[in-house]
């Protein structure tokens, strides 16, 4: 039953699989997936094992976890979550942290049909949108999928003499309601949860600093088959996401075959969410240099032509500048590069022009289809 729930909450807000947060609290069960900013990679259906980059990634422990949604879902401390529960009613208290349930028809928000999202009553992370709401009948509030699939997590429960899959907030494991697998389409689930787990912020209105997502940046490589690229750096911690596209060139909206066939100018390339707290510009281009090899002239390995060549856009002056900076560097003082020229453009933030994500299907391509492309692994 538990494999088959699972592969339904792959089928989320994002797209993605049944994340890190739900391992975390299924004690039972052993992860497959333990990398916490970017669940998604490893648990789609037919992925492989682990590699040892993703089980260097989990190891860093002290990251904070950000979700796709770009929001700090590290877990809270107990000393937090304890602070944070002052602030509660004695009836909310007895459905969050005492795992009680409101009685059918008798919470504020079942019959609730306005447009906004609903956060966590104790810890205010997004946890629903109204988008996702439907009428189940049963007097709950229920929704088909979460606002991210990382913000929930779950748990095992058999209390009361019945198998049920309890939801709990994944930042501060607040208790919402359980998730049942009669739900409508298109994950076939059904989240129902208790009113007062939740809050209601309406479409428009001004969102608490509890219920913002963090300050991201960006940043585009172009390093050959982006297939790799999106695939390496998406596990890096502090990534946020990784998204397969072109850039560069000089035609608007190209396709893969435009641009594999035609003389477009694009060349294939990762853009990067990335949370400057955890990982700095400077370390994900030295990761970028690990990942490929910056002395070959438009190609890599055995794929050639223009649209594979080594180059960095530049999001800001900033990064253009430490770009420059970086690649001097590397070619002064890296015994790798001594007898080889580095020829890694550096476009400038004015002239790189803007990125067009790729068809879907190459998007998380590896993740999706298995095998890695050959690179280096992290030192
Ligand atoms: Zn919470």
């Amino acid at each position: 039953m538990k494999t088959v729930l699972l592969v339904l909450l792959m089928v989320g807000v994002f797209g993605a699989a049944a994340g890190a947060a739900v391992w975390t609290l299924r004690a039972s069960e052993p992860p497959t997936d333990e990398r916490g900013a970017s669940p998604s990679k490893a648990s789609a259906p037919g992925s492989v094992a682990p590699t040892k980059d993703e089980s260097m990634s989990s190891a860093k422990a002290g990251a904070r976890k950000i979700s796709r949604a770009a929001y700090d879902v590290t877990p809270l401390s107990k000393s937090r979550v304890d602070e944070l529960a002052k602030k509660l009613k004695p009836e909310e208290a007895a459905v969050i942290l005492a795992k009680g349930t409101e009685r059918a028809f008798c919470g504020n928000l079942v019959d609730n049909k306005k447009d906004g999202t609903y956060v966590c009553r104790l810890c205010g992370l997004p946890l629903f949108a109204s988008d996702a709401k439907f009428d189940s009948g049963t007097g709950w509030p229920s929704f088909f999928q979460p606002f991210d699939k990382d913000h929930v997590a779950y748990e095992h429960d058999n209390t009361l003499g019945m198998e049920r899959t309890e939801i709990l907030c994944a930042r501060c494991e607040a208790h919402l309601g359980h998730v049942f697998e009669d739900g409508p389409r298109p994950t076939g689930l059904r989240f129902c949860l208790n009113s007062v787990s939740l809050e209601f912020i309406d479409k428009g209105a001004p969102w608490p600093e509890a219920s913002r997502p963090i300050e991201t940046q960006v940043a585009y490589f172009a390093g050959g088959c982006f297939w790799g690229v999106e695939d390496r750096l998406q596990q890096t911690p502090g990534v946020v996401e990784a998204v397969s596209g072109y850039m560069g060139g000089r035609t608007e909206n190209p396709t893969y075959k435009e641009v594999c066939y035609e003389n477009t100018g694009h060349a294939e390339t990762v853009m990067i969410t990335f949370d400057p707290k955890t990982i700095a510009y400077k370390e994900l281009l030295a990761k970028f240099f690990r990942y490929h090899d910056p002395t070959q002239l438009n190609r890599q390995g055995p794929d050639h032509g223009e649209q594979y060549r080594s180059a960095i856009f530049a999001a800001t002056p900033e990064q253009e500048d430490q770009a420059k900076k970086f690649i001097e560097e590397q070619q002064a003082s890296n015994p790798k590069f001594k007898a080889r020229k580095i020829v890694t453009q550096v476009v400038g933030a004015q002239r790189a022009g803007k990125f067009y994500p790729a068809e879907d299907y190459h998007q998380d391509y590896h993740a999706k289809h298995g095998g890695h492309c050959a690179m280096p692994e992290d030192e």
